[in-house]
């Protein structure tokens, strides 16, 4: 078993994400737009912290850009943006920089004539961490953007972006993809790195056979994300780490743990990464008491989610949990102290317990 992490398996993973199949259905929607000279100004997907990561925005760009109309590979076209730099994209990352200035320059810029005589392509992921204002200053470019731009646009959750864009986006929906299938890529991926590397070096370690039980159960602590569970096959400890913390979010959430030692040893720099799974855990509860809710429905006909608990806790009241957790999340692009702030939240949820 290894005891180091080795980044290796983590690099191997980046270059594969360009290549999930699951992406395939969207992109050949997109490619059958552009043969039939049917781009619209706009489009809009879901993103998602799990198999469907920003790797599907770049592809669409590259899509667009390529000269074969396809993603050759080998156009100059291709190369520039598989190195995220094509001078005719310009990228913002909503979810890490979110504030109007940024908006308001990428609205200056897409003026300029673009360097290739391309569509010009405004890449922004997580248009639902932009305040209103600078969703507002976006629209104003979504509205009257200059000939040949093409704004491609994300949001986790759409229901946080201004009706108003999103009655000018043209959406993606994402297929639904069968877990078996994300397993028997990921397991195709280990196999495929150990013939390749060296016997006994740390990659033929990583690629070592799993069976899909053994895959699935590190993939499912970072929702099927195949780039976190790559990092995760090359670093055992880290694997034993979320299993701790989940244990104690789920004394937390049952009130047997308080927010102190919940948090005290949460290293700064990952904060995001530990509300995301939060998310995960509490939304699987909540999955839990609609489940227990649709069983008893079966036998008396009536809806009984309200009666259903879980350790004591309603959905109502995990769905405030849910609520503490995903303001945090926003707050992430201010310069507030996230820690003191998750910290106040969560005393204030469960205090509201007694
Ligand atoms: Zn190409």
């Amino acid at each position: 078993m290894l005891t180091h992490p080795i980044k290796q398996p983590i690099e191997y993973a980046m270059q594969l994400s360009a290549q999930y199949p699951w992406h395939q259905t969207l992109l050949m929607q997109l490619r059958e737009m552009i043969a039939t000279d049917r781009l619209p100004q706009a489009l809009f997907f879901r993103s998602r912290s799990d198999y469907f990561d920003d790797t599907l925005l770049w592809q669409m760009a590259q899509l667009i850009l390529c000269d074969e109309r396809r993603l050759c590979g080998q156009c100059q076209h291709c190369h520039l943006n598989a190195a995220k730099t094509h001078p005719n994209v310009l990228h913002l990352a909503a979810r890490d920089t979110a504030n109007i200035d940024s908006v308001r320059q990428m609205g200056q810029r897409i003026w300029r004539s673009p360097t290739f005589d391309k569509p010009q392509i405004v890449l922004i992921d997580g248009v639902d961490c932009l305040s209103v204002a600078a969703q507002n200053a976006l629209l104003k470019n979504v509205e009257e953007p200059p000939a040949k731009t093409v704004f491609i646009l994300t949001a986790e959750q759409p229901a946080r972006v201004l009706n108003t864009m999103m009655s000018r986006v043209q959406r993606f929906k994402h297929p639904s993809v069968d877990t078996h299938v994300i397993l028997h890529w990921l397991q195709a991926q280990l196999t495929q790195l150990t013939q390749s590397a060296a016997p006994d070096s740390a990659e033929a370690r990583v690629g070592d056979a799993k069976t899909e039980a053994e895959i699935g159960a590190v993939a499912a602590l970072v929702d099927y994300s195949p780039r976190a569970a790559f990092a995760l096959f090359s670093d055992p400890e880290k694997v034993s780490k979320i299993k701790q913390d989940k244990y104690r979010f789920a004394q937390f959430m049952q009130g047997r743990c308080d927010v102190d030692s919940l948090i005290s040893d949460i290293p700064k720099a990952d904060l995001g990464e530990y509300l995301v799974r939060y998310r995960r855990y509490i939304d699987a509860t909540i999955m839990l008491l609609f489940q227990k809710s649709a069983e008893q429905t079966d036998k008396s006909g009536k809806n009984s989610l309200q009666y259903q608990h879980w350790h004591g806790l309603t959905a109502r009241r995990l769905y405030r949990l849910r609520d503490v957790v995903e303001t945090v999340t926003r707050l992430q692009s201010t310069n507030v102290n996230l820690m003191m702030q998750l910290k106040t939240y969560l005393m204030d949820w469960q205090h509201d317990r007694q």
